[in-house]
């Protein structure tokens, strides 16, 4: 079994639900008592999350690169960031550590495509909603386009995710405003949703006879397993 190397911390809410679930995962393939192997390191969101919002990001970049060595240094046999919005700097982390990452964005796709997909919308932060690292990523290595809230309804995705979501904050009124922007994306055509923050997934599950919703957390954390079996 591979090490899998967890950078965690954005935010430590999600960062609960990848440890149960690889550990959960582990246990039902290979039985008994086992357990996944893992080092985590965990930064403090609070030393991060101004920096995102002032757009400080040579700031954001040292923080995650030093995590990323310290997760090597672990004896991680590879990376996984426990964080969409972090997967913009790829390819710096890349150049700093010799192990490989286990992209968020590949994962997705591969269930999306499973799934017969080629047209979802995209729920995250503003950053992964406006930027071109998710939605670029998706559509040039994968073929699947994606479509992202009208500008308001992006403001207020992300501001649930940072006021509420990051501070395990869960308020039935997000709930459906939520349910309403997963809507209007069906209008336009989404035929899934992507649910493109590790947070996400606590606030918002399917509905039956609604759109079907990709649980990045569940998919990321399922590709750890599968890559630290392999
Ligand atoms: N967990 C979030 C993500 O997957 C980022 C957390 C935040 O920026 O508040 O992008």
């Amino acid at each position: 079994m591979k090490t899998i190397g967890l950078l965690g911390g954005m935010t430590c809410e999600s960062s609960l639900v990848y440890y149960k679930r690889i550990n959960e995962l582990t246990r039902e393939r290979l039985g008994g008592h086992h357990s996944a192997r893992s080092v985590m390191v965990s930064v403090d969101f609070g030393e991060v999350e101004p920096h995102m919002e002032r757009g400080e990001w040579d700031r954001v970049l040292d923080a995650m690169l030093d995590a990323a060595r310290a997760v090597e240094k672990g004896g991680a046999d590879f990376l996984v960031l426990c964080t969409n919005t972090m997967h913009r700097f790829v390819a710096e982390i890349d150049r700093e550590i010799s192990i490989p990452l286990l992209h968020i964005v590949d994962a997705t796709a591969a269930a999306i495509r499973q799934a017969g997909l080629k047209k979802v919308g995209l729920l995250g932060t503003r950053f992964t909603m406006e930027e071109n690292f998710y939605k670029g990523r998706l559509l040039e290595r994968h073929g699947i386009a994606a479509l992202v809230p009208e500008k308001e309804e992006r403001e207020k995705v992300h501001r649930v995710i940072v006021d509420d979501l990051s501070r395990g904050v869960t308020d039935p009124a997000a709930r459906e405003e939520y349910w309403r922007v997963i809507d209007g994306l069906a209008a336009r055509g989404a035929q899934g949703v992507i649910l493109g923050c590790t947070e996400i997934p606590l606030l918002v599950q399917p509905r039956p006879g609604r759109l079907p919703l990709f649980d990045t957390t569940d998919i990321h954390a399922r590709a750890a397993v599968d890559l630290a079996l392999a």
